[in-house]
């Protein structure tokens, strides 16, 4: 994709892991060929930004030797599988048998059509946007659930969660090549042989010690190079959909420039895009806006700083967005930045009055 600093190149991590070579390599990769800085997506993807025409080629054959480029383009967007960072072996094993059986078949589903596999010891992928979805009953069952349907089938391979996905095309999920399950089974069509219930989230992973090792936060999702690969040398990093890492196996990382450490940390209410200088739609410098105004937003609530109403930087309602427009920002509560706004044209200084 093209953006006002550069090229942005994603990358997939197979099963949402990258060994400590692979980080290592992608830090020095992006130092390399990109602008020195890593971007956590809301899809557990790692985004390089700053790669130019001429480094492109270069960038991708450093990933290629890191084992992280697929055979194909088609073959990188059907394996669109998040895993939950806190898998056990067999959620591992159940993603790496997901993936290569997207990755050889040739279904044609939307670009944004994705799988989760939400089997790790409590269910924490339910609010991460996916389409089909593998969970446990309370029983510890899996369970193959169509995303918008309360309930799911048991799960016995791969073959089914295809099978699911062609019955989503069948029923005319993706007239044009567009379409979501949600929007399919609010139509009124219900999944057959559906009738057991998933596991409810219990609780949203904080920052902070866990089982599995140290979860960190990134302020913006956005971590610089360096502190990548000296999180590496902590050991293998799982990605997240929550602008976190997991770094497995360790039970304390120093405190780095730019990393969260603390749940209460009023930097995780805050979401913000690139905005000004790095993307050319922006109306305003978003990041700097959204530090300056974290200490005013109330706990427990998220802030959405965007530079335009498309509103990359978190592309769902929050409880407060800031939309930057060219007379100043809009305030919409409850809504996405492109929702109709309560007050509209506020200046810079009347923000934090206003939050
Ligand atoms: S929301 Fe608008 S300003 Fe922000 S990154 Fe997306 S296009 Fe750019």
């Amino acid at each position: 994709m093209e953006s006002g600093d550069g090229w942005i190149t994603r990358i997939r991590p197979h099963g949402g892991r990258l060994s400590p070579v692979q980080a290592t390599g992608i830090a020095s990769a992006v130092r390399e060929h990109g602008n020195g800085l890593i971007d956590l997506t809301g899809r557990a993807n790692l985004q390089i930004r700053g790669v130019t025409p001429a480094s492109h080629a270069p960038l991708i054959e450093a990933l290629r030797a890191l084992d992280l480029i697929d055979a194909d383009i088609g073959a990188e967007q059907r394996h669109n599988v998040i895993v939950t960072p806190f898998a056990d072996p067999e959620t591992d094993g159940l993603a790496a048998e997901l993936e290569a059986a997207l990755t050889a078949s040739a279904l044609p589903l939307p670009s944004k059509f994705g799988f989760a596999v939400d089997t790790g010891p409590a269910p924490v992928l339910q609010d991460i946007p996916a389409d089909i979805r593998l969970e446990r009953g309370a029983d510890g069952s899996l369970i193959l659930r169509a995303d918008g349907f309360p309930y799911g089938a048991l799960y016995r391979s791969a073959a089914e969660a295809l099978a699911l996905a062609e019955w989503f095309l069948a029923q005319g999920g993706a007239p044009e090549g567009r379409g979501r399950m949600a929007g399919l089974i609010a139509r009124g069509t219900p999944p057959a042989d559906a009738m057991l219930a998933p596991a409810p989230v219990l609780q949203t992973p904080a920052p902070g010690p866990v089982p599995q090792g140290m979860l960190v936060g990134l302020e913006f999702g956005q971590i610089e190079a360096g502190t990548f690969a000296t999180l590496a040398a902590f050991g293998p990093l799982r990605v997240t959909p929550w602008r976190m890492l997991l770094i497995e196996g360790s039970a304390k990382i120093p405190a780095l420039p730019g990393l969260i450490a603390e749940p209460g940390d009023p930097r995780l209410r805050l979401r913000a895009c690139t905005g000004a200088p790095g993307c050319r739609h922006a109306h305003a410098a978003t990041r700097a806006l959204a530090r300056r105004l974290a200490s005013h937003v109330p706990k427990g609530r998220v802030l959405h700083v965007s530079g335009c109403a498309k509103g990359c930087g978190w592309p769902r309602a929050a409880d407060l967005t800031l939309t930057a427009t060219p007379e100043g920002f809009d305030l919409i509560r409850g809504g996405c930045a492109s929702d109709i706004p309560q007050l509209r044209g506020l200046p810079p200084a009347r923000l934090p009055e206003v939050l």
